[in-house]
């Protein structure tokens, strides 16, 4: 059974006089377990629909409709399938005590890997979730795979009764699926000889991995868990290097370079990042790999479309790690405006030195950063500090921290999305801005 939250104006759904709270039972015979049966259950042009109304009473719609007509519901957020690993790693298990409860779910829910792109270990899907994957063909699907070898993937995850991933990844290719992979790098764990063996068994499952991500384990000062040693410059040297050897095998053999390092392991190695031919179209870059590519590749393209800012003094506030990379991409914007960039890098207060990543800066950090300052025109903030209902990650929200500051204060994913604004005049960029953000 799913639930209505939404019924769109003029919509079907609307005619035939179903409401939020209504439960859709079953369509055409087949009953509703969560999102993904309606989705694709209800993908037909006939349906028979059977529903409960927020009353009780029990109704059925028949509904033939026009190729492609949505029905113009949407249902209530599903129940998030828990986590039974117990990561030493776990970025939730690292986080402090006190913050507002959603963001201490640990999900691991195939479900959402298909349609977010969140990443999952598989560890906890039965065969009638396998039976689904390939019924409904969710692909490409989001994977941890962290280690192939069986009792290395165990330790890893902390639990003993996980499936053995590569005959999950076999099975599932065997049917169609494709996936992209994670390997996140606890030192003396899976990397060397564990990261190789990994390596070579999703490379023999061929084109049904489509890239893999290495990334080092991230740790904040909280992470209580966490019994061996960080990643280091040597260590995040050795992995690019062991990388490297396979994606400059799969660019001769495949044509593209198929595994990819995060940017924090080329920051934390001291080497420069690849260009964004290597990167392909990015394919896992809300992982952390070729963001800062990405970004170099955005400004550039977007210094024409600049006004003139000269005399504006902005602040650009960032994390710890991006700080090195940020005078050359400042440079550049204060050849094309005119404006005075001033870099604020901030240390991230929440979870402490370790955690250097921009876009986990807290709201705290934007008033440490930005409340002396009386002489800044603007600061520029990372937008991705911000969740979807405007709020940091310390439960500040992002109006309240923008009314206690002097100069107006804009999300920006990249520079140009607000600087091209600013040539129209504060009063315009201001409302705008405000309301994206709000
Ligand atoms: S799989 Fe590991 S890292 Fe992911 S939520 Fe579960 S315990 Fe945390």
């Amino acid at each position: 059974m799913v639930r209505v939250s939404r019924v769109h104006p003029g919509s079907i759904a609307e005619e035939l006089e179903i409401v939020p709270g209504t439960e859709l039972v079953s369509v055409n015979g087949r009953a509703l377990a969560d999102f993904l049966d309606w989705e694709f259950l209800s993908a037909d042009d006939e349906l028979v629909v059977e529903a409960r109304l927020p009353g009780g009473e029990e109704v059925t719609f028949e509904i033939e409709r026009a190729d492609g007509e949505p029905l113009g519901v949407e249902l209530e957020p599903p129940t998030v399938r828990r986590c039974a690993n117990r990561c030493e790693f776990c970025f939730i298990e690292g986080l402090p005590t006190g913050l507002r409860k959603n963001l201490y779910v640990r999900d691991d829910d195939y479900r959402l890997s298909f349609a977010y792109g969140n990443f999952a270990t598989l560890s906890n899907v039965k065969e009638r979730d396998i039976q689904r994957i390939l019924e409904y063909r969710l692909s490409p699907l989001y994977v941890s795979v962290h280690a192939t070898p069986w009792e290395a993937r165990k330790v890893l995850l902390n639990n003993p009764r996980v499936p053995n991933i590569v005959e999950q990844l076999t099975r599932l290719s065997a049917g169609g699926i494709h996936f992209h992979a994670q390997m996140v790098i606890v030192p003396g764990l899976n990397d060397g000889d564990v990261l190789e063996e990994s390596l070579r068994d999703l490379w023999n499952l061929g084109d049904a991995v489509m890239s893999v991500a290495v990334v080092p384990v991230g740790l904040t000062q909280f992470s209580h868990l966490y019994t061996g040693t960080p990643m280091d410059r040597g260590r995040a040297s050795a992995l690019l290097d062991q990388v490297n050897v396979w994606s400059e095998r799969a660019q001769d053999e495949r044509d593209h370079a198929w595994v990819y390092a995060s940017d924090e392991l080329y920051l934390l190695a001291g080497r420069e990042l690849p260009l964004a031919e290597y990167y392909g179209d990015f394919p896992q870059i809300e992982n952390g790999v070729g963001a800062v590519t990405s970004l170099r590749e955005r400004v550039r393209n977007g210094l024409t479309s600049l006004p003139r800012l000269e005399g504006r003094r902005i602040g650009v506030v960032t994390g710890v790690s991006m700080a090195p990379l940020m005078p050359e991409l400042l440079d550049e914007l204060t050849k094309a405006t005119g404006a005075r960039f001033e870099l604020l890098p901030m240390v991230n207060s929440l979870f402490g030195p370790t955690t250097t990543t921009a876009g986990l800066l807290v709201g705290a950090d934007i008033r440490r950063a930005l409340s002396a300052r009386t002489d800044l025109d603007l600061a520029l903030i990372p937008a991705e500090t911000i969740n979807d209902n405007g709020m940091f990650l310390d439960d500040e929200t992002f109006i309240a921290v923008r009314e206690s500051l002097s100069m107006p204060i804009y999300p920006s994913y990249d520079f140009i999305d607000v600087l091209s604004a600013e040539g129209g005049g504060d009063r315009a960029v201001t409302r705008s801005r405000v309301g994206a953000a709000a």
